[in-house]
């Protein structure tokens, strides 16, 4: 019986899908934003005269896993997902614009990777899939997922 609480469990990374791995807050009041790029948070804009108004990026993330007795689809949000990553959503997205293939292939460095993942359901009864709340990774040589990718593409640590 699964209850309401959240649970906490042994798995194995599935994939995640890299066509959308992340969405767009407004940098002040951190409302989310529309798809379209151009777009400024409404409610920053009315509120002052100045365009200072800007964007940050957050992940959001749909991963599969492997329990020992089911595969299900989760939803990992920006402090999870960047234990996966760990990079910021923003640093991902630009590192993605110079090498196209890099969601892509983090989706594979993913792969195989096993974790131990608290589980909770969503507070908002709609929503599809159980919440990823926290992340830890079970393999001592675990690396987050920019730093294989920085070192696939032969880009060094901090340029
Ligand atoms: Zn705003």
């Amino acid at each position: 019986m699964e209850g309401d609480k959240p649970t906490t469990v042994t798995c194995t990374v599935l994939g995640m899908d890299h066509t959308n791995f992340c969405y767009r807050v407004c940098s002040v009041c951190e409302r989310t934003l529309p798809d379209n790029p151009s777009s400024l948070c409404k409610f920053c804009n009315f509120n002052s005269n100045t365009t200072s108004s800007s964007s940050n990026r957050l992940f959001r993330l749909l991963i599969s896993i492997a329990t020992d007795t089911k595969v299900k689809v989760v939803i990992c949000f920006d402090r999870a997902a960047r234990v996966f990553f760990g990079c910021s959503a923003d640093d991902f997205f630009h590192f993605a614009k110079l090498h196209p293939f890099a969601a892509t292939t983090a989706s594979k460095v993913l792969q195989g990777q096993m974790f131990r993942m608290t589980l909770s359901k969503p507070k908002n009864g709609n929503a599809q899939h159980l919440r990823v709340s926290s992340v830890v990774p079970l393999s001592s040589s675990y690396r987050p997922t920019i730093e294989t990718l920085r070192e696939m593409y032969g880009v060094s640590i901090g340029s």
